[in-house]
């Protein structure tokens, strides 16, 4: 069994690479974001005032966070509905952020995430897998790119997808975002003393990929196949 944690910040290509990257190695990936996102739209779809304690618990305890794998891709699910398409929006991006900031919440995705880890081989990406979720992880990177590298290609993928979103609406949205992730009081966006830091502003998709297999090959060499 081997752990593998990424963290870093939005559109740092984290999962991209991290999919790639376990895919190649035989391990399963575990997008967390895509959690965070789904008690986001839960809350975004009841109204929740996010400022009640009480209220954002009440919605916690009426609903049920799973994932699945099909054809290898992660499904994510909301009461059972599937709501892996409707949690990729900016609107959902920022809820996400705004809900990853209260205790209960994460509170509430701590233990799926544990136990995932613990029945199988994982590459798990998100923002606190190396400090709070896997603290004893075998392999532990950083992965991070500028602001604007990341606004870039973030805006790529979304115009991609048909959304019709500006390339400052996107960099403002990175911006926000890194500022929220990093400044919360709980489980902050921040490296993990034992992390791996790779800047991949200068590279491509391809040469990342290729730096984080070979990380988690020399890390962890008789845990992969
Ligand atoms: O990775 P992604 O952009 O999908 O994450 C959405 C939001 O969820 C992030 O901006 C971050 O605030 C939050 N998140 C988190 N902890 C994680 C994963 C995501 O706080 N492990």
């Amino acid at each position: 069994m081997v752990a593998v944690a990424i963290d870093g910040p939005s559109g740092a290509g984290k999962s991209t690479i991290a999919k790639a990257a376990a895919k190649q190695l035989g391990l399963i990936y575990v997008d967390t974001g895509a959690l965070y996102r789904t008690v986001g739209y839960a809350m975004a779809r009841e109204g929740t005032n996010l400022d009640d304690e009480d209220a954002v618990k009440q919605v916690l305890s009426r609903i049920r966070v799973t994932f699945s794998y099909e054809q290898g891709s992660q499904r994510v699910y909301l009461n059972g509905e599937d709501v892996s398409e409707k949690i990729r929006t900016p609107e959902m991006s920022m809820m996400a952020s705004r809900v990853s900031a209260l205790s209960s919440v994460r509170v509430f995705l701590l233990d799926l995430q544990r136990d995932t880890a613990k029945r199988q081989s994982v590459i798990m990406d998100g923002r606190d897998i190396g400090t709070v979720v896997l603290p004893d992880a075998d392999v532990k990177i950083f992965l991070t790119a500028s602001p604007q590298i990341r606004a870039k290609r973030r805006h790529q993928e979304l115009v991609e997808k048909g959304q019709q979103v500006t390339f400052e609406e996107v960099l403002n949205d990175v911006l926000q975002r890194d500022y929220n992730d990093s400044h919360r009081e709980i489980a902050p966006l921040k490296q993990a003393d034992d992390a791996v830091l790779l800047d991949t502003s200068g590279y491509t998709l391809e040469k990342s990929i290729e730096e984080v297999v070979r990380i988690i090959k020399e890390a962890a060499p008789c845990s992969i196949k």
